[in-house]
């Protein structure tokens, strides 16, 4: 068996140590003679795995009292619809578009109602966060809504916009359980799970109780009203047993590695190693203004398209593996999540290091 370092985007590499646990179990769940996949989601076995992986959560993220945790199927892109037809009382709400999810977030919320794009940094191909310290918020709006770390320019928000008193609603799929947040500064903080927890099919929703009500717009299917996965814990049907199973696995890696504020250190430091020898390239350079870089998604290229593809094929070729990078942006991208170990990115530098020597 042989492993690559892989800096997929997602899904995404998950902590080895995880996954040797569920290859361990696979046949036979801890005494109950079969597989998490084989067992009823009603079990008493399940609902711990369930629990045990909400509590988990809640420990990590602290999150308060008053929010909900909701595990629902549909990735994120649900959400992008689920997010309105919750939220959405007045039919207003006000978009920051920071690339192409919170784009696709605000297209799906124009069919429900007004969807109002108060910033956006497309002017500069996404590579930059607007400032958002005075922004034309709309009175009537129901929310803020944003992308937090934009997946594919590797983009971060390093401070929350001034949302003027409005619920600020985030998309943290690309950096969820990557550093310690205050979740008290949001009403809805959700992500799809296949960037930095798990496997895909799943979005993990954080929700303030208050905004969990029977007051949803017409139409809405039953499945995607909160307050049906609120009030059945997330049982209202048969959830992803196996990915929930696996999340929660990772939630204990997570709480085994010291928590968010041990990921944040582990994350900068590895960020650090691969931003540094960027800027010092001759060859290499990001493509992300400096303050608003990711920790997570770390874009470069070459400024030659045909050493770009060279690169990625020779890197491939060296087990660094999924650098290529998204058709927007070009060159390369490097997803240095949670589970990429420090050696792994210290090893693509150096891999980068002799390609800048020999070309
Ligand atoms: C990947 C990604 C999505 C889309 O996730 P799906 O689970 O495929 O729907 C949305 N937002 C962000 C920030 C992402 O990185």
């Amino acid at each position: 068996m042989s492993r690559v370092y892989n800096f997929s985007a997602g899904p995404a590499v998950l902590p080895e140590e995880v996954l040797k646990e569920a290859a361990d179990e696979m046949l036979d769940y801890r005494g109950t003679g079969m597989s998490v996949m084989e067992m009823s989601h009603r079990s008493k076995v399940f609902e711990d795995i369930l629990n045990e992986a909400e509590q988990d959560l809640k420990d990590l993220m602290q999150i308060p009292d008053n929010y909900k945790v909701l595990f629902m199927q549909g990735g994120a892109h649900l959400q992008f619809a689920a997010i309105p037809m919750n939220l959405m009382k007045n039919r207003v709400a006000d978009y920051i578009i920071t690339g192409q999810w919170a784009k696709k977030a605000f297209k799906e919320a124009q069919i429900y109602g007004k969807a109002n794009a108060i910033a956006s940094s497309e002017d500069q191909t996404f590579s930059y966060i607007p400032d958002c310290s005075d922004l034309p918020i709309s009175p009537d709006a129901d929310y803020v809504y944003i992308c937090e770390n934009n997946t594919i320019y590797g983009t971060k928000y390093h401070t929350l916009p001034n949302t003027k008193g409005k619920i600020l609603v985030s998309d943290v799929s690309s950096c969820f359980l990557s550093e310690p947040v205050d979740v008290s500064k949001y009403g809805l903080i959700y992500g799809g799970v296949q960037k930095n927890i798990g496997p895909a099919g799943m979005a993990i929703v954080i929700i303030r109780d208050d905004l969990i009500t029977e007051d949803t717009l017409p139409y809405t299917p039953t499945y995607m009203k909160y307050k049906i996965h609120a009030d059945a814990n997330s049982l209202y049907n048969t959830p992803n047993t196996y990915c929930i199973y696996m999340c929660g696995k990772v939630f204990k890696w997570l709480k085994k590695q010291g928590g968010l504020e041990a990921m944040k250190a582990r994350n900068e430091e590895k960020a650090a190693v691969l931003y540094d020898y960027l800027d010092s390239s001759r060859l290499f350079r990001g493509t992300v203004r400096k303050e608003d870089r990711s920790i997570m998604n770390v874009p470069f290229v070459t400024g030659d398209k045909e050493l770009d593809a060279k690169f990625v094929k020779e890197a491939e070729a060296a087990g660094f593996v999924n650098l290529k990078g998204h058709r927007t942006v070009g060159g390369m991208r490097a997803s240095i999540y949670n589970a990429m170990p420090l050696e792994g990115v210290k090893a693509l530098v150096e891999f980068m290091k002799k390609f800048e020597e020999e070309n």
